[in-house]
């Protein structure tokens, strides 16, 4: 009996010893399975997380692109803006630049820049017409700074479209920008006095553009071929007050090189120079740089030298719009 009962109690051990044994195994396959469940959850979520991050930094230059682009398609849009019947001289988006100097709004600069014809005081206004161009703004330039002599450039939209650059290099030397209108061609700036408002509007948004600054403001227009006279002389009237409205101001000359008339060398540029200074007062002297006018590039130093000789001083349209 007491063997049975020892046996009994034996076995009972042992079974208990073996349940024990199956339930530590049984709790050793959860843990690892839990650990192994885990590991598999943080290596998912990590290889999720780097392909993101990867996918990210592609996409990242497209997505800035995409905003440049939008940028330009707003600026397209404003650019393009019409307020009433007459085109807005629209505000940019544009990275502002800060600019040494910029044309102040004067009043008065359209009766200043008349009195100028009057005046007895001997000061030049070089200006030059139809640029920039490749080939004779770099010589026209090269020449001023180094007879250090401030002049008025009277920009064409288009060409500025063309030669960024080369309208940058002219206001950083100093020089006055001025506007001529975008075409040049009469039958299109001169359709009526709207075209001649947006082809000045236009302009000045090239120059902006080229400049970098969307407050720059030129305040001073020259029509090609002159504000008054000729088959367009009806509309130049009209687009005169139309200007004058927008507070834009406008100037001819009072003297020339002859340089778009037909005078090819120094010599004749400088007889039409001195014929028509008329006296000794102040001169505005109309020349070229577009790209057929080397030949004005050629008499520039001695354009210079002779007004000198003549007790002239050089002054450019800062002079009115300070
Ligand atoms: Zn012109």
């Amino acid at each position: 009996m007491l063997y049975g009962e020892m046996d009994d109690e034996n076995e009972n051990r042992e079974m208990l010893e073996e349940l024990n044994n199956k339930s530590n195994l049984r709790k050793k396959a959860i843990i690892c399975g839990v650990i192994v469940l885990c590991c598999v959850v943080v290596m998912t979520i990590s290889i999720i997380v780097s392909v993101r991050m990867k996918n990210n930094n592609s996409n990242e230059p497209k997505q800035v692109s995409s905003v440049t682009q939008d940028k330009k398609d707003q600026k397209k849009k404003k650019s393009a803006t019409y307020e009433g019947e007459h085109m807005q001289i629209a505000e940019h988006d544009m990275n502002q630049i800060q600019l040494k100097f910029v044309p102040k709004e004067n009043p008065n600069a359209q009766q200043q820049i008349t009195d100028i014809y009057y005046s007895d005081e001997k000061v030049a206004y070089l200006t030059f017409d139809d640029g920039p161009s490749k080939n004779i703004t770099p010589r026209v330039l090269d020449i001023l700074k180094q007879e250090n002599v401030p002049a008025t450039f009277f920009v064409l939209g288009s060409r500025v479209e063309l030669n960024p650059d080369l309208l940058r290099r002219t206001y950083e030397e100093g020089h006055y920008i001025a506007n001529h209108g975008y075409s040049h061609e009469y039958s299109k700036i001169y359709t009526s006095k709207d075209t001649v408002f947006e082809e000045y509007v236009k302009t000045e948004q090239a120059i902006r553009v080229a400049l970098g600054n969307p407050n720059y403001n030129t305040h001073l227009f020259r029509f090609p071929g002159g504000s008054s006279g000729g088959r367009y002389d009806s509309v130049k009237a009209e687009a005169k007050g139309l200007l004058r409205d927008y507070g834009i101001n406008f100037t001819n000359w009072n003297c020339l090189t002859g340089d778009a008339e037909g005078r090819t060398n120094t010599d004749s540029l400088m007889e039409c120079l001195i014929q028509t200074m008329e006296g000794d007062g102040a001169i505005i002297v109309l020349m070229h740089d577009a790209s057929d006018k080397s030949y004005t590039a050629d008499a520039l130093p001695s354009v210079i030298s002779y007004l000198r000789e003549q007790g002239y001083s050089f002054k450019n349209f800062y002079e009115i719009f300070k």
